[in-house]
């Protein structure tokens, strides 16, 4: 990017304009929060999905873009680049919320990814490849376990028929929902599953809040941390409270805490940047007068460096056992994905686009999973975040700015004009 554009495609980001799509969208699926916050809940392939997505279109047909749509539903935007045949700089998110969501996650990288485009015209900024702005089908995962599935797809990492017999609660399959949408969408032209792009770059709140906690405007992120989930059973003998005496007891309840205790010792990170969470305790038989014979909870432990995830998360078990002192224990891995790192590329590009521009930034890990992951092994792959209100996200009270916002679409603009150049 020459010096001279660059003053012309910041100013003609329009802070405004990306907020009030961002408002617009917000209407679909408007709920209210618990405090009387304005929150989503749009569920993928829905009519509130497809309606969103229209109205994505209708902007995206209003700039001249090329509207294409796959067989798992992912949906793209394309701005031709000077080299009709150059592998294409792909950037986008996804539309769709958690039940209880905000106006925010996953919506604002395909806003802010439009935004870039139409700044990236309006300034007349050439570029040598295409960019394409992509809508991520079920990347929440709320309606049709897991999450990412259009990603997943479009990167071979799945088949695109292998989440087919997945039902909603009200039992419609992922396979119905989706020929459904797919024949509501059948005017728009439909491309082969996947491609060979040149970069990915997502645009999301962060999720998190260490960058409103440490006032920087910009996170440019590294990688998204690995993680392990682990299920532990602890199985006792119950007893009546008021007559087994407590050293003749074999109380599952007991030794969890013992277990816990040890974990957290394990899992202790003076750079806190290590994450452990007990987050689900079932007790059987849960009655206050009884001594609890089975106890399963959950651990789920994260962190962004692969030997650490897997020295602390292969010592689980081993400390659990012992730590306790009179059940019989199970521990059973149900997840495990190893971190992911981006791509020096993109991630300078992302820093040096925000230095340029005035803005502060920090590099970090992303602590949640995205679509972004599933790219890594396709091309160089990154991502942009911005601060969010105390870290809150899948929650109506999730809030960002309009000038938090605004510097994200100009960073991600700025990126994607040096890495459509490259
Ligand atoms: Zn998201």
């Amino acid at each position: 990017m020459s010096s001279s554009t660059a003053p012309n495609l910041i100013a003609a980001v329009d802070e405004a304009r990306q907020w009030d799509r961002l408002m617009q969208m917000a209407r679909l699926g408007a709920i209210t929060g618990a405090d009387g916050e304005p929150g989503v809940n749009r569920a993928c392939l829905t009519p509130l999905d497809r309606e969103a997505r229209r109205l994505l279109i209708s902007w995206a047909q209003g700039l001249g873009l090329t509207v294409t749509l796959d067989e798992i539903g992912n949906l793209f935007l394309r701005h031709e680049g000077s080299e009709a045949d150059a592998a294409p700089v792909l950037t986008g998110s996804h539309m769709d919320t958690q039940p209880n969501g905000g106006r925010f996650d996953g919506i604002w990288g395909v806003i802010a990814a439009l935004e870039a485009v139409q700044a990236i015209r309006e300034a007349g900024v050439a570029t040598r490849r295409p960019i394409e702005v992509v809508a991520w089908t079920n990347e929440e995962g709320g309606r049709f376990a897991p999450g990412c599935m259009g990603s997943m797809a479009y990167a071979h990492f799945k088949p695109s028929n292998s989440w087919d017999a997945v039902a909603d609660p009200a039992g419609v399959t992922f396979r119905q929902a989706l020929d459904e949408h797919l024949k509501a969408e059948a005017d728009l032209k439909r491309r082969p599953l996947g491609g060979k792009p040149f970069a990915y770059l997502e645009a999301h709140i962060e999720q998190g809040p260490r960058l409103e906690t440490e006032g920087k405007d910009i996170g440019v992120v590294t990688g998204i941390q690995g993680s392990r989930w682990f299920i532990v059973e602890l199985r006792g003998e119950t007893a009546h409270a008021g007559t087994a005496p407590l050293s003749l007891r074999k109380d599952a309840v007991q030794d969890m805490i013992r277990a816990i205790t040890a974990l957290n010792a394990l899992m202790t990170d003076p750079t806190d940047v290590l994450r452990f969470t007990v987050g689900q305790i079932e007790v059987l038989p849960n009655t206050s007068n009884t001594v609890a014979d089975t106890v399963r909870f959950t651990i789920d432990f994260r962190h962004p460096d692969k030997d650490m995830l897997i020295a602390n998360g292969d010592a689980i078990e081993p400390t659990i056992r012992s730590a306790i002192k009179n059940c019989e224990v199970t521990v059973t891995e149900r997840f495990h994905a190893l971190p992911v790192e981006f791509d020096a590329l993109v991630t300078d590009a992302v820093e040096d686009a925000a230095t340029a521009q005035g803005l502060s930034s920090i590099r970090m890990p992303s602590g949640a999973f995205h679509d972004a992951q599933f790219m890594v092994p396709l091309c160089p792959s990154g991502m942009i975040f911005v601060p969010c209100r105390k870290g809150v996200s899948h929650n109506p009270a999730e809030y960002s700015t309009p000038g938090q916002l605004a510097a994200g679409a100009r960073v991600l603009a700025a990126a994607l004009v040096e890495l459509a150049n490259r």
